[in-house]
């Protein structure tokens, strides 16, 4: 080994801690800031603006009036006082509630050097007094090459690895190069990135954590910890501390330069609400949200400090029951959204071993938020190379997500189907059918209906908000249960199944509780939405025998109809381009073949409307185009203020719609309210709270599990493979932040490419020589300069030109010219020539014609479908006014005859988090 330890000046005692302090250069006097207005949708609602909004219908009925939403009898507890949450502890009596409660003073109480930290000494030394020193790899070649050759093998075998490193000890004798064993333990010291290891019940009942640690079977199912014949553990888990990997950031003044995106996003922010009367014109970040400026009004978000979110999701690691598991990941929120959510940056935290579910969740989290507690307690020392200082980082947990079924084990809420199942807890009580056990939130009451506690009045879909504040009330409700009886019964009436083990967080170091659990836009917009309206206008969902599917207008997708819709689906794969990303396969054959959140969303948004006109009937194709243009807006990266009024209107009257047109007020139809359908009413107010849903998604996690399952190498031992793979997934992205030499080269732009600036670069093919333009070309370029530069040219000005085939934009996306992509067949393409702009390097283009306004004004405004005229209407403009690629797919519009040269546009949905993790090579050799 030779002496990289050398190079690791580790600091001696005497290095001083610069607190920080207002003279800082990165302290920023931001807790002076008064927002002057709260930046509450409601105050911009004007319904009788709004297109779509059925007002004459509305009723004003206050669902605080109707829930038995318990009213303060009591003052309600300040979630900022931990005084107050000891006392609610205290008195609880059920044992079952006793055990979490014992979770969340473990967390209370934690710290560094606590029982349940597992840090050994030179970990805590290390963490405590982060290096203070770059780490120089020049002179020490053999490790160079070594860590060079390990990245190099990382996505393919150990042998790889081994049998490179045999190859060159081979020819170099005398080279130190570790083996891979040793790489490993290398790659520890090098980062301070390691795991903690811990048993758990090898049916993942628990983890034998916290108050578990030292039971010797497992509570839930008796089985041991340890093998009876052997004594080892049978079942581990491990549990990565994110302090660590963040110090590690920091240790480059590159990487740590990363973390600046948030601060000068919150002084930009905060001098857009001074000069706009504390309004915001756009929502583009969780920054946006009021609860983040609320926190940092409050001084409790600092320049210093970090702010991350929290996503954990069950995961099924390849097509096999076997092999599902639960994975959780922190994202660092300082870092800019362009960055945040790739590889490099996404950090995951811990890996629960399936198949089967935890039966105690927090028993798993336990390890990694008892670490996040310990640094909330005491500060996360950092060495910022950029600035070459020490500083305090206070860790702020900003928003925790999860799909479904895993955030009722998260937020302790009683989930979907109960009394009060909005995930946001918002205070309005669901319906039960006579008999039924499920309730589903419709608000509009059932006629003929009488369900004691079910019974209330309707409740109004367009004032319907959320309030947080019964929160804590409930919760002592239910904590001083007496007895089992007892607690059911308040169970159903709070709608809280158990506290949630974030109250055991530092109440200054999260969002309050339960603000700080989001919703989740992945999963409602596709898996969910889709899975309702499927069933529905399939005739295939649940129905009374006295309802037959026969009898509703909308269950139109069945038998050829069904088939040729599917058909229709796929034909537009060749005009959806390569940009778009996977395109929908033919939905009538493949749904139940693991259709892909992407597809659904391409589905739903993109092509529905479209291939919907004509087969849906109206008012039920109007309604569902309704929900189009909301979802579109809701969906984008970035959502303009008033695009946000007009898309909580339009998701507010499809809700109430919904329900007129499809439940109509039937008992027996109540399922078809599920909480998909309520949860799109607190979509638009959620992007006030917590910035535009598609931060705080499921995305990145979906990415991440993908990107993870990819590396899992012995399908025998699928999890502790992965368990390794999400280890060395953080020590890399640590290393290459602590020694960026080490990524791997910025991609180079390919051969012949030229970059004129802007972000827009000139892709080949290119003309080997200057060609003459078509006439028609030539006339529509004379008028461009003509026009532009008030040049006088002859009647006969015939130019040449250089033709290039395609053309990088600044998102990313890369628009081809008609030159070559019509060379190639139909079913060889994903049509890329379609762009929009604004009206140097010139385009050639042919402009479409409007949209057809019948089917603008009965699709609202989500069917354009335009003329294409060829180079019968040619036009020239400057290529940097191109600003994206859509598609422009075929079909022929009803009603208009001898057509056949009607498109209709897609754009690519605004997800461009979900693409952001694709290198730009890959966009490159995928286009090529
Ligand atoms: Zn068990
Ligand atoms: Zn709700």
């Amino acid at each position: 080994m030779n002496g990289h330890q050398h190079q690791e000046t580790f600091p001696d005692e005497s290095t001083v801690l610069e607190e920080p302090s207002n003279n800082s250069p990165r302290a920023l006097a931001l807790s002076t800031i008064v927002l002057e207005n709260s930046i509450e949708l409601n105050d911009q609602l004007d319904l009788a603006n709004d297109p779509g909004c059925l007002n004459e219908i509305r009723t004003d009925c206050d669902p605080a009036e109707v829930v038995g939403a318990r009213e303060c009898d009591e003052p309600c507890i300040d979630s900022d006082s931990n005084a107050n949450l000891d006392d609610l502890l205290e008195n609880t009596r059920l044992e079952e509630l006793c055990i979490t409660n014992s979770f969340i003073r473990e967390l209370q109480n934690a710290s560094l050097e606590g029982i349940h930290s597992n840090l050994d000494k030179e970990a805590l030394d290390r963490l405590r007094n982060p290096p203070t020193t770059l780490f120089m790899l020049e002179d020490q070649p053999d490790l160079q090459l070594a860590l060079e050759l390990f990245l190099g093998s990382l996505k393919a075998s150990v042998d790889v690895y081994n049998t490179a490193r045999a190859a060159v000890l081979k020819r170099h004798p005398e080279d130190n190069l570790p083996s891979y064993d040793q790489m490993k333990k290398l790659l520890e010291q090098i980062t301070g990135v390691g795991s903690i290891v811990h048993p758990m019940c090898r049916n993942t009942c628990v983890a034998f954590t916290g108050p578990f640690a030292d039971l010797d079977i497992c509570p839930k199912c008796r089985e041991p910890k340890r093998c009876p014949t052997s004594g080892k553990i049978q079942q581990e888990f491990h549990t990565m501390p994110i302090g660590p990997i963040l110090q590690a950031l920091w240790r480059n003044p590159q990487s740590a330069h990363q973390f600046e995106y948030r601060r000068r996003k919150t002084r930009e922010i905060i001098e857009s609400l001074r000069n706009n009367a504390g309004k915001l014109s756009s929502y583009e970040d969780f920054f946006h949200g009021s609860d983040y400026l609320e926190q940092i009004q409050k001084g409790n978000i600092t320049d210093n400090d970090i702010v991350l979110m929290f996503s954990i999701d069950g995961a099924q690691l390849y097509a096999h029951k076997a092999s599902d598991c639960w994975i959780y990941l922190w994202v660092i929120l300082d870092i800019s959204p362009e960055e945040r959510y790739k590889k490099d940056f996404v950090i995951p935290g811990g890996f629960i071993p399936g198949p089967k579910k935890p039966k105690n969740l927090d028993s798993f989290l336990f390890p990694g938020l008892y670490h996040l507690a310990s640094l909330q307690k005491e500060g996360l020392i950092i060495w910022d190379a950029a600035l070459d200082q020490k500083f305090k980082s206070q860790l702020f947990l900003g928003i925790n997500t999860a799909d479904g079924p895993a955030m009722a084990y998260l937020n302790g809420l009683v989930g979907h189907h109960g009394k009060f199942g909005c995930r946001l807890y918002c205070p309005t009580p669901g319906r039960h059918k006579t008999n039924g056990p499920h309730y589903y939130p419709a608000l509009l009451k059932p006629v003929d209906y009488e369900i004691a506690g079910c019974d209330h009045q309707d409740i109004s879909h367009f004032s319907l908000t959320v309030s947080h504040s019964h929160y804590f009330t409930n919760l002592r409700y239910l904590l001083q249960s007496p007895n089992d009886t007892q607690y059911k019964k308040r169970r159903l009436e709070t709608g809280i199944v158990k506290p949630t083990i974030f109250l055991g967080l530092p109440p200054n170091s999260t969002l309050p509780i339960p603000r700080c659990f989001g919703s989740d836009i992945m999963h409602l917009s596709t898996f969910n939405l889709s899975d309702l309206f499927l069933h529905l206008w399939r005739g295939l969902i649940d129905h009374d025998p006295l309802d037959p599917p026969s009898n509703w207008p909308w269950a139109v997708l069945q038998g050829k109809v069904w088939e040729s819709h599917g058909r229709d689906v796929a034909a537009a794969t060749p005009y959806l381009p390569g940009s778009f990303d996977r395109p929908p396969r033919n939905i009538a054959e493949k749904m139940n073949s693991g259709y892909k959140a992407w597809e659904w969303l391409l589905y739903l948004y993109g092509l529905a409307p479209a291939l919907l006109f004509g087969i849906l009937p109206d008012p039920y194709y109007s309604h569902f185009c309704k929900l189009v243009q909301a979802m579109r807006i809701i969906q984008q990266y970035s959502i303009n203020s008033a695009d946000l009024v007009l898309a909580d209107n339009l998701l507010r009257s499809f809700v109430y719609e919904f329900e007129v047109l499809y439940y109509q007020r039937r008992e027996d139809r109540l399922h078809f309210c599920r909480q998909s359908i309520h949860a799109l009413l607190h979509l638009a107010s959620e992007v006030t709270r917590i910035g535009p849903p598609i931060c705080s998604s499921q995305w990145t996690m979906e990415r991440t599990i993908g990107n993870l399952g990819e590396e899992i190498r012995q399908p025998s031992n699928p999890f502790a493979n992965l368990s390794q793979r999400g280890l060395l997934r953080c020590q890399v992205n640590a290393l290459t932040a602590i020694i960026p030499d080490l990524k791997p080269p910025k991609c180079n732009l390919p051969r012949g490419a030229i970059d004129i600036g802007g972000g827009y670069v000139l892709l080949r093919a290119q003309d080997r020589c200057s060609r003459y333009m078509s006439v028609r070309e030539a006339a529509a370029f004379k008028n461009y300069l003509e026009g532009q530069h008030s040049l006088t040219l002859g009647e006969d000005w015939l130019p040449k030109v250089t033709r290039w085939a395609r053309l990088l934009l600044p998102n990313g996306q890369v628009s081809r010219s008609r030159w070559k992509e019509e060379l190639k067949p139909i079913n060889k393409i994903r049509t890329a020539r379609n762009v929009k702009g604004l009206l140097s390097t010139l385009a050639a283009i042919s402009i479409y014609s409007p949209p057809l306004p019948s089917l603008l004004i009965r699709s609202h405004g989500t069917f354009a479908s335009c003329k294409y005229f060829g180079d019968n209407n040619l036009s020239i403009i400057d290529v940097t006014c191109i600003k994206a690629v859509v598609a422009m797919i075929p079909h022929s519009p009803p009603g208009v005859e001898n057509e056949d040269k009607h498109f209709y546009l897609v754009e690519r949905p605004g997800l461009d988090i979900a693409n952001l993790g694709s290198n730009i090579q890959e966009v490159f050799n995928e286009e090529s």
